[in-house]
């Protein structure tokens, strides 16, 4: 081999990708994607939610703040500002206990924003408008920078995670001026270990799901690649030996693959018989055309080598090369029939045949030129319009067939019934005949291409062995059965047995008839 078409065989090599490492991605990436966008979506959601939570409550702290601290006209100090804010709240941010005024709804330090700025994670602080801290919760005192607007909000991200800060100025509601700033700084502990575990919890469900899903994957389309592959072997064995005996063997499963195997084995087995038969009809045409071939050749030698002068031996060998011709155009015509009896789906679809006549003229024909014989027919219980879908050549070839078998292998009674009947949807025709019978072992193999029972005989009758094989499978492309009943010494009984069409089908059919005939006409 060359290096040229090595290295191409390497590059189709691998270019063949299996299916199983195909599926198994494909399902993978879509589980990934389908996975990760769930929980983006659940994350952020969640996310959301709960950011908006930490903002209420920074906002409640900031609101109220702002409800207590706005009344004040003058300059923020810690001697304006500690005041409005009740004296319980200085008491709690000094660590004393809490004095509830029941009566002061709007009491800044109910127990709302008790709880608020006295939750660890809340940093309050107020600035006076020289940046001056005038107030603070005592955590770390958020820091003050200039921002737009009254409202401003900010997610800040630091070591210990997210923290929400937000700005809001105070406007004195009497002049009407902004006289400070309320600074508050959530630290939102909650939010940031709630994220990092709900993300932490994600990846590892994720991680392990994909896992578990990937293996599923793989177990599945395994199970349905790994048939196909054998069945593909096997397809490879028989391509490399269309004589080889492999078949896939039985998967034991009830679906498509199971019934694709089976139709696949079944299709090796027809076109294993079909070879074998295209064999034997090779070796047997050949065998059955020697014999002619070598009678002519033996004449035409001794013609040649001493019978040109002697008119007796002339004349002899004349007539005998012309039987042996005439035998071998019998034998071709047969032949030919025997093919075309292969393919009379495609030629005659739609064709049907009223039998009544088709039995009077072919038993006809054959008394007469069988004046010998006796030629009887039976047709009192068949319907004189009763239809079967034949084509009427086909029926004619069929009851010849048959006849002329009856009077070539006859004895002494020289006489042939032929009958027809129907019952329910069926017709049957008899062929009898009163003479020589066959073997039960021999009625097994008649219908076999060139099987004659005595060979030496048969020949001498102008038999080939092929008048069965034709009749058996015209009667079978039609959905019709033959069969033999026999006793040797007495006579044979041929039947044929064919579906009688219902006036429905008959209509059918001849409509597609008419159809075929206008194209036909157009053509
Ligand atoms: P052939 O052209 O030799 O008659 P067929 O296929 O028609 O070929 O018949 C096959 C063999 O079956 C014949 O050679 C003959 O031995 C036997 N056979 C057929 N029909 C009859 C019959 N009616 N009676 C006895 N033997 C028969």
């Amino acid at each position: 081999m060359t290096s040229s078409s090595q290295a191409k065989k390497k590059k189709k090599e691998a270019k063949h990708s299996s299916l199983i490492v195909r599926w198994v991605s494909i399902v993978s990436l879509t589980i990934v994607v389908s996975f990760v966008i769930f929980s983006v979506i659940i994350y952020s959601t969640v996310s959301q939610q709960t950011l908006n939570q930490q903002e209420e409550t920074s906002n409640r702290v900031i609101v109220t703040l702002n409800r207590q601290l706005s009344p004040i006209s003058e300059k923020l100090q810690i001697s304006n500002v500690v005041p409005a804010l009740s004296p319980s709240t200085r008491r709690l941010l000094k660590g004393g206990p809490n004095i509830k005024d029941e009566n002061d709804a709007n009491n800044a330090f109910s127990d709302d924003l008790i709880s608020s700025i006295s939750n660890p994670d809340i940093s309050v602080a107020v600035y006076n408008k020289h940046d001056e801290v005038v107030f603070t919760n005592g955590n770390n005192t958020p820091e003050y920078h200039a921002f737009k607007g009254d409202y401003h909000t900010e997610k800040l991200q630091t070591d210990d995670g997210t923290v929400l800060k937000s700005y809001q100025k105070i406007v004195s509601s009497t002049t009407n001026k902004v006289i400070g700033y309320i600074i508050v700084t959530n630290r939102m502990t909650y939010y940031n270990h709630l994220m990092s575990n709900l993300l932490r919890w994600m990846i590892i469900i994720s991680v392990v799901a994909i896992i578990i899903f990937i293996l599923i994957a793989f177990i599945v389309v395994r199970d349905v690649v790994n048939p196909i592959k054998e069945m593909s072997k096997v397809a490879r064995e028989v391509n490399d030996d269309p004589n080889s005996n492999v078949r896939i063997r039985d998967f034991d499963r009830n679906d498509e693959l199971g019934d694709l195997a089976v139709s696949f084995n079944k299709m090796l087995d027809r076109m294993q018989r079909y070879i074998d038969q295209q064999k034997q009809f090779v070796g047997d045409v050949s065998h059955e055309l020697r014999t002619p071939v070598a009678v002519i050749e033996g004449h035409l030698n001794m013609l040649e080598r001493w019978g040109k002068d002697d008119p007796e031996i002339l004349d002899e060998s004349i007539k005998a090369s012309l039987q042996e011709a005439d035998r071998m155009k019998h034998l071709i015509q047969e032949m030919l029939d025997l093919t075309r009896a292969e393919q009379i789906d495609v030629q005659y679809p739609n064709a049907i045949t009223r039998a009544a006549d088709v039995l009077k003229r072919v038993t006809s024909d054959m008394a007469m030129v069988h004046k010998d014989f006796n030629v009887q027919l039976d047709i009192d219980d068949l319907p004189e319009d009763t239809m079967i879908q034949i084509y009427q050549g086909h029926l004619e070839q069929i009851l010849v067939i048959l006849i002329d078998n009856g009077i070539k292998y006859s004895t002494d009674r020289k006489q042939i019934n032929v009958s027809a009947d129907v019952t329910e949807d069926q017709m049957h025709i008899i062929v009898q005949d009163f003479g020589e019978g066959i073997s039960e072992e021999d009625q097994a193999k008649i219908f076999n291409r060139f099987y004659r029972v005595d060979k030496a005989r048969t020949r001498e009758k102008g038999g080939n062995g092929l008048g069965l094989s034709i009749a058996q499978k015209l009667v079978e492309s039609y959905r019709g059965e033959i069969s033999v009943e026999s006793v040797l010494g007495q006579g044979s009984q041929f039947k044929v047995v064919f579906p009688v069409l219902s006036s429905k089908d008959v209509e059918r059919l001849e409509g597609k008839n008419d159809l075929s005939d206008d194209s036909d006409n157009l053509k």
